[in-house]
């Protein structure tokens, strides 16, 4: 397996493998750039296929956390832990112990919080051994970012429909929301709230019909939600659902969304440029959860809300960049990113 030739290498700080004998821990964390702050990232616990994959994922993963952060101006560098393994088989008290320690040992260069395998409750486990974990309230009990993302993502709809639509409200705006977890349900709410129209779709059927009426919501099946004829598309389920396959059923003027990866690879910005479809840069459009998890761990709850809002104009500079610089919103937002990590 390679290392520091492995293609999603780029410039890592650091990379530990941490290993528990006792309580079966493998994990890795990958700590990608500490310029603007000490790494922070979830923790993913994930049957990885191979522990190449469980590197390529970590080393993506923290790089796209650099980024997230930098971007949304966070004191923050970026960062991941992934721990092989299947999360309902091999998460017990002593692994997130051994994990925990592992974590401590870095002095603070890392900072973990949850992600898909963990949860606040799994953080506040980690909180016994090290107190370099955040993702918890004070009181103990769990945070979850997920409000926190989704009110980001109204925020960046909200840009995304001023600079395409024209637009300074969402009342008739149309939105396909695909995906109705977490981050996907209550931002449907919101949507609603501001009078958009909404169209649903789940893989969990029960899941969406009961949204959909509290919502008077259109649904329509899983595959048909890339086709579906609206102002916005925002994908909230899993990453790459723009592909080459989905790209050309697009009927949208904008795609904007909670999921991590959107695009399959990252051309496909330019693709959808050239579709005169607005992207908003995933990294910048989901930064809510981050935002809201760093100011907690630094005691500072009271400008979250600011902070989120922001995303508002964040995603306003980069829509505005990315026409003056004849370059894709996605490149712009890399740009950026970059900028803020060399000049501070
Ligand atoms: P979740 O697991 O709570 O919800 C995902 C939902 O998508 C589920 O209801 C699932 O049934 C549905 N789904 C899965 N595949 C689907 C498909 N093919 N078609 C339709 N629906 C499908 O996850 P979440 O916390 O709401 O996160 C949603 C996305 O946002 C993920 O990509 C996540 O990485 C990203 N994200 C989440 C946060 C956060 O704070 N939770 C922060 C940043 C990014």
């Amino acid at each position: 397996m390679e290392c520091f030739s492995a293609p999603d290498f780029d410039r890592h700080e650091q990379v530990v493998f941490a290993y528990d004998d006792a309580s079966g821990l493998r994990a890795i964390i990958a700590i990608h750039d500490t310029t603007l702050g000490p790494a922070m990232g979830g923790c993913r616990i994930w049957p990885y296929a191979s522990e190449a994959a469980a590197l390529t994922d970590a080393l993506r993963l923290s790089r796209g956390m650099t980024y997230k952060s930098a971007l949304a101006g966070l004191p923050i560098g970026g960062g991941k832990a992934v721990v092989i393994g299947d999360a309902k088989h091999i998460k017990t008290p002593a692994l997130l112990a051994a994990l925990g320690q592992a974590i401590d040992r870095l002095g603070g260069r890392y900072i973990t919080a949850e992600d898909v395998g963990t949860s606040p409750a799994d953080m506040a486990q980690i909180a016994r051994v090290t107190r370099f974990v955040t993702g918890i309230t004070r009181d103990g009990a769990g945070g979850d970012p997920s409000p926190y993302t989704a009110r980001g993502v109204y925020h960046g709809i909200r840009a995304a429909v001023r600079h395409r639509l024209g637009a300074d409200t969402l009342a008739g705006v149309h939105v396909a929301v695909q995906g109705l977890g977490h981050v996907g349900a209550a931002l449907s709410q919101a949507l609603f709230d501001a009078g958009a129209r909404l169209t649903l779709t789940d893989i969990d059927s029960a899941r969406c019909q009961a949204l959909a009426t509290r919502l008077g919501a259109a649904t329509v099946a899983p595959e048909a939600i890339v086709e579906v004829e609206a102002d916005v598309f925002a994908p909230c389920a899993l990453g790459a659902i723009i592909n080459p396959r989905t790209l050309p059923r697009l009927r949208v003027a904008i795609v904007a969304g909670a999921a991590n990866n959107q695009l399959a690879t990252d051309d496909l910005a330019n693709a959808l440029r050239a579709r005169n479809i607005l992207y908003a840069p995933d990294y910048a459009i989901n930064a809510g959860g981050i935002i809201q998890v760093c100011h907690t761990y630094f005691g500072d709850d009271a400008t979250v809300d600011a902070r989120i809002a922001g995303i508002y104009d964040t995603l306003l500079d980069l829509f505005a960049r990315a026409d003056t610089q004849d370059i894709s919103t996605l490149a712009a937002a890399d740009r950026r990113a970059r900028e803020r990590l060399t000049n501070g």
